[in-house]
């Protein structure tokens, strides 16, 4: 196949570990017979200290004529870095807002694993955490409560606020047939996440899965409250596959969820338009207090351009071999810092990226 893959580097620990993650695609590309061109664009601190703004319309145009975005991180450190200073529709952050609104990147997919390896790191009791749990929460990110009308006013001296959260069916469709879709490469699991006893977008959400879950007889559906979702999450974790849900409850489920396998370094992340076009990124920041150190984790990079080769790719064989390499360096005993526990080796980025490079050869 060939590959055009734009890559934003991005700040702080950005290069470092989007440097790693295109030396794991290409000896993939190399032994399965692919052919991966990268472009790399500014965006955020790096594109402000070049054009002044943290995305240019070129940038945009280079990523829109991709077939995939793969990217590191951006921002800076928000209390001394100058970029902090711009008025904030010229800071660093809004470049991936403008980058994720120009590609209409409607569905965001987080997964929450827990290695067995690192079971350490698991903030749950053993008993919970047992051998590990894998899931994924997709989260509908551009509707809902966070896109809604809203208003504060004044009635008789006394301050309102009104947010309102809005759904239509064509937006609940799309996202549960990515949602479907993507159990289908899972478990086959969705459970389905909304508040229907109190709310009428969610009895909307649930009655418009249900049509959709008609065309997907191979995947079960089960349907759960998100207040019950919350509990579940730290009382079961390896119940769930796919967790389907909209833009506010899937905000804060998935931090929750990421919480749970207690390593900011290792979770990916990807956001999908209607197309199999996405943008992939880690879920962490730019860590500036680690950058070019050559201490980052570059992990959550890896397993997001193994989720892009999944994803928008269709290459299943292919990413199943990276995720496959990460999980055996973690089982010959090789972290980042961020993730070391005793008896273990400590090793840097480039060291991490050259490990996981020779398990895949
Ligand atoms: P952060 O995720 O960058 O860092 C939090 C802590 O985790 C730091 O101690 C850092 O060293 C550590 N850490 C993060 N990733 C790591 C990795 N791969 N390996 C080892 N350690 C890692 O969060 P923050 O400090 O709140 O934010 C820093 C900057 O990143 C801010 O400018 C923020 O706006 C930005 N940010 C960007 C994104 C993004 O690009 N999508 C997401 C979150 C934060």
């Amino acid at each position: 196949m060939n590959l055009k893959i734009t890559c934003i580097p991005g700040d702080g620990i950005g290069p470092e570990i989007v440097a790693e993650a295109k030396k794991v695609l290409d000896v993939v590309a190399e032994k399965y017979g692919h052919d991966m061109q990268y472009t790399d664009i500014l965006m955020g601190g790096a594109s402000i200290d070049v054009h002044g703004v943290p995305l240019t319309e070129e940038a945009v145009e280079t990523a829109k004529s991709a077939d995939a975005v793969l990217m590191g991180s951006i921002g800076g450190d928000t209390t001394t870095s100058p970029w902090y200073k711009l008025p904030p529709n010229l800071r660093p952050e809004a470049g991936l807002l403008g980058i994720r609104k120009a590609l209409n990147l409607f569905a965001n997919l987080r997964p929450a694993v827990l290695y067995e390896e690192l079971a350490e790191a698991c903030p749950l009791k053993q008993e919970i955490s047992g051998n590990g749990f894998d899931m994924l929460i997709m989260r509908e990110l551009t509707g809902g409560l966070y896109f809604g009308e809203r208003k504060t006013v004044e009635e008789n001296g006394v301050r309102k606020a009104v947010d309102t959260l809005t759904y239509d069916e064509n937006e609940i469709r799309r996202i549960a047939v990515k949602g479907f879709d993507i159990a289908r490469k899972r478990r086959k699991k969705v459970t389905s996440v909304d508040k229907a006893n109190v709310l009428d977008s969610s009895r909307l959400w649930r009655a418009v899965v249900e049509e959709v879950a008609k065309s997907y007889p191979d995947v079960t559906l089960e349907h759960m409250l998100v207040d019950n979702c919350a509990m579940q999450l730290v009382k079961d974790p390896a119940q769930f596959d796919v967790i389907l849900t909209e833009n506010m409850f899937g905000d804060i489920l998935s931090d929750e969820a990421s919480m749970v396998t207690g390593s900011i370094g290792m979770l990916a992340s990807a956001s999908l338009n209607d197309t199999k076009f996405g943008l992939y990124e880690p879920s962490h920041g730019s860590a500036p207090d680690i950058a070019g150190k050559d201490l980052a984790n570059p992990i959550a990079t890896i397993l997001s351009a193994s989720m892009m080769l999944r994803y928008s790719f269709d290459l299943d064989k292919e990413a199943d071999a990276i995720d496959e390499a990460v999980k055996q360096v973690l089982r010959d005993g090789y972290r980042t810092g961020d993730i070391m526990s005793e008896g273990c080796e400590k090793v840097g980025c480039k060291r991490m990226g050259d490990l996981i490079v020779e398990r895949i050869k």
